[in-house]
């Protein structure tokens, strides 16, 4: 069997005007669709990957056959991260975490404040294209940051929510100003989304 490009789950035009109906329609539909295609075409190559979890082939890239290892790694990699991408966020979103998770970010980093500090500071500093990451790690939680598409899973690490800050994702509306864009972000983090991925993993 093979992964599917799920539609979105809100309109192209649900999270303006953080991020624009342009840039989602060719995000989902071109870059998104392109990972799920060029996955699909990786894994036709060894019949004996099919039905494998997508988080099974990412935990251990190493399992991978060498000759489709960076195909999966990119775009099983690419695939994963924008499934979840647009799951973590929703039109009427955007406020404070409550319940177990507020506790484990100010846990973690003192306050939702610096919480936020500290991972805008990641995304913006990804130099070229990458995600930032809210991971578990151990009993806490941790930021870290990826390059192209990579996955914190493939580090061992539990991802429960991802930030895009490749180009794609956010030039058509504000050119270089990735800042503005991770900072305008926040509008849209879907917290009950996230708080279900803590709680679960
Ligand atoms: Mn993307």
């Amino acid at each position: 069997m093979s992964f599917q490009l799920n539609p979105l789950p809100y309109a192209y035009d649900a999270l303006e005007p953080f991020i624009d109906t342009l840039t989602m329609q060719i995000h989902h539909d071109k870059h998104h669709a392109a990972y799920v295609t060029n996955l699909n075409a990786a894994l036709d190559k060894h019949p004996e990957l099919a039905g494998k979890p997508l988080e099974a082939l990412l935990v251990d890239l190493n399992a991978i056959p060498e000759d489709v290892r960076m195909a999966v790694r990119n775009h099983g990699g690419g695939t994963w991260n924008h499934e979840m991408f647009w799951q973590v966020m929703a039109p009427n979103a955007g406020g404070e975490p409550k319940d177990s998770l507020e506790k484990a970010i100010v846990s973690s980093f003192g306050t939702f404040s610096s919480f936020k500090s500290e991972f805008e500071k990641v995304a913006i500093s990804r130099f070229g294209s990458g995600w930032a990451w809210l991971v578990k790690k151990g009993s806490g939680l941790a930021i870290v940051s990826t390059a192209n598409q990579d996955n914190p899973i493939t580090n061992g690490l539990n991802p429960i929510l991802g930030l895009d800050v490749w180009e794609h994702a956010y030039y058509l509306k504000y050119q270089n100003r990735r800042a503005e864009y991770v900072s305008n972000w926040w509008n849209v983090v879907n917290w009950a989304e996230v708080t279900r991925r803590y709680s679960e993993k």
